[in-house]
């Protein structure tokens, strides 16, 4: 376990959480807060919540995959790990790029501990909001938005959620 978050900067006596690559101001968000936020849209968009937890996380995905480069990062295999580093540290879970195919653009990731399958709404869980996320990543490597595909989940049972992105044929 590591206490130190090396990628921000914490003004503590001003109350002030920054990200260091990208100077964007950021706070700590508990899961029983974030599950209580979800909840509450949930009631008020219905099945529409899945649209706009997608819309957000996908924004936030750009934000990280941007950060990460202006660390100069522009290798794939660097910007995968970092990438990898990041998500851990937002303490989403343990990212596994099982399967990373540029020339078809192809695209494996599991999840580990993920944080969005811990968090559920009856049997279902908010695991939508990686499906964004992984697009934004997606997009930033190949430009055009993929199918995602959540092949297993935490939620059913399963040890890890995996997701699988391919290209969008029918777009
Ligand atoms: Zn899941």
């Amino acid at each position: 376990m590591v206490l130190l978050l090396t990628n921000y900067e914490f003004d503590e006596k001003n109350g002030i959480i920054k990200d260091k690559a990208t100077g964007e101001r950021c706070f700590i968000v508990y899961k029983n807060g974030m599950e209580a936020i979800f909840k509450g849209l949930s009631r008020i968009f219905d099945s529409r919540i899945d649209i706009l937890l997608r819309e957000s996380s996908l924004a936030s995905s750009k934000n990280i995959a941007e950060s990460v480069r202006k660390k100069g990062k522009n290798n794939v295999k660097l910007l995968l790990s970092a990438y990898t580093e990041r998500f851990a540290q937002n303490g989403f879970g343990r990212l596994e790029i099982s399967e990373f195919d540029s020339d078809k653009a192809i695209v494996r990731i599991r999840v580990w501990n993920n944080l969005f399958a811990e968090m559920r709404q009856g049997e279902s869980t908010y695991c939508r909001y990686l499906e964004g996320m992984f697009s934004g990543l997606y997009e930033d490597f190949f430009h055009a938005s993929p199918v995602v595909k959540e092949v297993k989940c935490i939620g059913k049972r399963d040890t890890y959620c995996e997701f699988l992105l391919a290209p969008n044929f029918f777009r």
